[in-house]
């Protein structure tokens, strides 16, 4: 199956993407990460995405497709993925339709968690990340156990102001994506503000997968 998780900053993809991937059995790519990863690596790409990520920018689309259509190439993707993070512009989206055509495996679902502007900077600021295993807690919502309480990191864009930033991000130029899917008959929406089990067993409804 081939999936995209889609919602603002904080709404819950990566906690569901995690899920989701290991009920189908499919990897789980997020670009957050991929990113992240490259940066703290001091790799090339690592060195072109710092700047955009630090600042809550959006990474330039053509270096976002290259990306995604390289790790779409390998061969563990041939039985779908969960896309978390991408697309997240129109021409992201049109570029995997593109792709995804060529290769004759069109998307079978967009999941949308909808989750009001509220909510998120208090998602986002307690939002901590476990190095070790990439584990996402959160302070209130998802506290961690105290043996790894002590290793947690808290994400260098996290701050409020840049989650401000990110936000007015997805308004202008990820939610048209809303309308594009939902056009194309693959839209899902999904209440994000319920409990994670909830938001997981709505998601799996949603896709019909028992
Ligand atoms: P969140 O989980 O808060 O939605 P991500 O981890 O998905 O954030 O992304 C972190 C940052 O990585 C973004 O703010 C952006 O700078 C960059 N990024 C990730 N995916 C994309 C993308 N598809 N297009 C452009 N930039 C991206
Ligand atoms: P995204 O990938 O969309 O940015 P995350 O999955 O990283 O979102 O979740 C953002 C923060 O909100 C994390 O701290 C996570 O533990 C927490 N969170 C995720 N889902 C829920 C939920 N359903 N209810 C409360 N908090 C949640």
């Amino acid at each position: 199956m081939r999936v995209v998780m889609l919602g603002p900053p904080g709404a819950g993809k990566g906690t569901q993407a995690v899920q989701l991937a290991g009920r189908l059995g499919v990897p789980h790519i997020s670009t957050g990460d991929m990113f992240r990863q490259a940066t703290q690596d001091q790799s090339p790409l690592g060195q072109q995405v710092r700047s955009y990520l630090e600042q809550g920018l959006l990474v330039p689309d053509e270096l976002v497709i290259q990306v995604v259509e390289r790790r779409l190439n390998e061969p563990d993707c041939q039985k779908g993925f969960v896309l978390d993070g991408f697309p997240r512009t129109l021409a992201q989206a049109q570029a995997l339709d593109r792709f995804l055509q060529q290769q004759g495996q069109p998307l079978d679902a967009v999941v949308l968690l909808e989750v009001p502007d509220e909510l998120i900077v208090e998602r986002i600021t307690g939002r901590r990340l476990d190095p070790q295993t990439g584990q996402i807690y959160h302070l209130r919502y998802n506290p961690p156990p105290p043996e790894v309480a002590s290793r947690l990191v808290q994400r260098s864009d996290d701050t409020e102001e840049t989650c401000r930033r990110r936000l007015n991000k997805y308004h202008r130029e990820t939610e048209p994506l809303v309308p594009y899917y939902q056009q194309q008959g693959v839209l899902r929406r999904v209440d994000g503000t319920l409990s994670p089990q909830e938001v997981t067993q709505r998601i799996l409804e949603a896709l019909g997968v028992k």
